[in-house]
Parts: C-alpha cells; structure tokens; sequence
C-alpha cells in the first residue's frame, strides 16, 4: 500500500516502504555492534561494567549485513552505528564497506566517544562512513576523567581533528548537560560553535538505572540550557545540518556552527520519529524506552531469506508505539534501551 506522508529526510517513500501505525515513515536504522565501552560514564553505566553479552549471542558482521540487505528492501536509507563503544568492535570500517555498497542505504553515520577515531578516521571515511557524532561532556581534563572514570580527553579531540581531516565534517558533538558537574561549560561550548565548523548538541540526561539517584538533581532542561548561552548574546533558532536527529538548533549571527538541544524529557520528538534499533544480539527495538522489541537473530541463524527478514520488520511497524511516556525520576523497565540516545 502506497504511503501518502513525505518522509523526515525529504524522500518520498516508495510503495511498500515502511510505515507504523501512526503513517510515520520508518527509514532510519540504528546498529548497535557492541554494548562493550572502553570508558565508564557515570549518567550511562557503572564502574565494573555491564553483565556483557556474550560473544556467541552479538549478531556478526555477515548476519547485521543480511538484516541490512531487508531493511532496505523496505525502505530503510540511513544507518548509524553506535554501541556501547562501536569503535572497540574489531575490524568495524570493514562492517562500513560491507553495509555501504547495499542498494538502497545512502548514508552510514557513526556515534563514538572518540578515544579510538584518530586511528580509525581515515579508514572509516575511505569504506564510506559519511558522518560522525562524538561525545564530549567537558573541556576540561580532570572533569573528563571524574565523567568517564578514565582519562582521555586529549585522545577525543585527537580524534574529532582527525575526523575533520578525513572529510567527515560536519561532526556533531554530543554533550550531555549535568547540573553541579559541567554545566558551567555552556558557554565555553557554545564558543566551539562560533569558532569551529562543528555543532554542539546538549542533551538532557535520561534516568537510567545507572544515574537514577542523581537524575533529579543533576537534570537540567533544554529550554533552560538555550535561556542561559542567550543570556549572554543573540541566540536565534537557525537550520540543523541535516541528518535524522531530534535536535533543535540555534546560533549567533557569524557562527561558523550552531548549538542544538535534545530533549527527550521536556519536549520528546515522538511525532517524528523515523527510527528503529538493531542491539547487538540481533533484537529490533522499536522505541527507545520499554519493551517493544522483536527476535531478529532466530530467523537468521535459521537461515531466514531476506524476504522473511523484511516481514519481521513490518511486524515491528505494528507494535511500535506512538510515543514514549517517560517522565523526570522515572525508569523504564528496561533501561538499557537508552544506549541509542544522541545520535
Ligand atoms: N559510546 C558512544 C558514545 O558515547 O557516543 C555511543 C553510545 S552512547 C550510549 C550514545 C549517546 O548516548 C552518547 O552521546 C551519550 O552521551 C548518550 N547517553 C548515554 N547515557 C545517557 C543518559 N543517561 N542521558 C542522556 N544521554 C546519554
Ligand atoms: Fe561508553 Fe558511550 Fe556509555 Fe560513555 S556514553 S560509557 S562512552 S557507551
């Protein structure tokens, strides 16, 4: 059945592509390769770790690239590989070669916190990555190690250099806001944006397990993190630069890039939303938080063709719900599901 809506990034579906209940076009696909990190964020996950998932359950190269192949033989057209950390999945710009030459997929974007991408920049560029989001909560080094529980700052702006030099600008830096911890860093952020061809995204942080008990002191909306940088200038809502993200953007007249805000919790962006999620043992997921979500992984391993794959997508279009109904303090069931955030 031909769907009638334009879809978010200015295509027309095909008929056949996929649509959710809500007629919201679905072409949007985020990978998650690995839930491994090689940092310890405090708003993401504790000291020790995660309970990993093991090894022989995380979906390999040749089955994500299968789940590819029907995701876009239903509409699918941009991916993003994130994780956990994607960059600490062995050999990933070769997963990046293998995705891009499928019909169909235009575009493969990246989310990393940026400890690995000086080394891996060029080669990701060359094997068709075409963009990439970086973390970065703090400019400053003792702050960066108190966040990530390890050092590293150096070696992130290492790599956001390196990813302007291997052609994959504009990079979008992911901050997430914490009151008391690095929100006197606005303006020092929104000064990357004047000066440097980048855009800057504050995030608000959502409650997961992990940071529930601080969640409510260290909150900080995106309405009050635009209030404080206009404070200081002449702030004005202007075009984002492209791309399947919820942020909102704003800039001075002269920048050479922007701010934006993510706001999950004061202003969800559920009415547009054109995504789904692979994790990394081969589960769609259908909204960022609960517990929509289908096995992916049985029916590859069981050798599934692609046509059975892509009637599983569809499936999903069926329980994606309309919106998310998470509030301040609160705790989705299941609350890993935010590892897709900020992309
Ligand atoms: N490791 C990569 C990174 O840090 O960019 C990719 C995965 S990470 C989970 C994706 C994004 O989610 C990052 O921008 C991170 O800052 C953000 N994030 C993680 N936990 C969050 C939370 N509790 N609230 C808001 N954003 C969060
Ligand atoms: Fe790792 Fe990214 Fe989570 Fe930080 S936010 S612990 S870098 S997955």
């Amino acid at each position: 059945m031909a769907v009638e809506t334009i879809d978010l990034i200015g295509r027309t579906p095909d008929a056949g592509d996929l649509a959710d209940a809500f007629r919201r076009p679905i072409s949007y696909l985020r990978i998650s390769v690995t839930d491994r990190c090689n940092l310890r964020c405090t708003y993401c996950m504790p000291e020790a770790g995660l309970p990993w998932i093991p090894n022989a359950d995380v979906l390999s190269f040749d089955e994500i690239e299968r789940i590819v192949r029907a995701a876009a033989s239903v509409g699918v057209r941009s991916l993003r590989l994130t994780g956990g950390e994607p960059l600490v999945r062995p050999q990933l710009p070769q997963l990046v070669r293998r995705l891009a030459a499928i019909d169909g997929i235009e575009d493969i974007a990246l989310s990393t916190n940026g400890l690995l991408l000086g080394d891996l920049a060029d080669e990701l560029a060359a094997a068709g990555l075409t963009r990439v989001n970086v973390s970065l909560d703090t400019l400053r080094a003792d702050r960066f190690e108190a966040i990530a529980r390890r050092p590293g700052l150096e070696r992130v702006i290492a790599g956001i250099d390196a990813a302007v030099a291997a052609g994959l600008a504009p990079i979008k830096i992911n901050c997430v806001v914490m009151r008391g911890v690095n929100d006197d860093e606005l303006l020092a952020f929104a000064a990357l944006a004047r000066d440097r061809d980048v855009y800057v995204r504050f995030i608000e942080m959502m409650p997961v397990l992990e940071n529930l008990p601080d969640q409510r002191d260290r909150y900080v909306s995106a309405d009050d993190i635009v209030a404080r940088i206009r404070a200081s200038g002449t702030l004005a809502p202007v075009a984002g630069p492209g791309g399947n993200g919820p942020a909102r953007y704003f800039a001075e007249p002269g920048w050479r890039g922007a701010i934006g805000v993510i706001s999950p919790l004061s202003h969800d962006y559920c009415d547009t939303c054109n995504r789904v999620r692979l994790t990394a043992d081969g589960r769609l997921r259908l909204c960022l938080f609960g517990d929509y979500e289908i096995d992916l992984r049985t029916p590859v391993r069981d050798g599934a063709d692609a046509e059975t794959i892509a009637a599983r997508f569809r499936s999903g279009m069926l329980i994606k719900p309309e919106r998310h109904h998470l509030r301040l303090g609160e705790v989705a069931s299941r609350m890993r599901a935010f590892s897709e955030i900020g992309g």
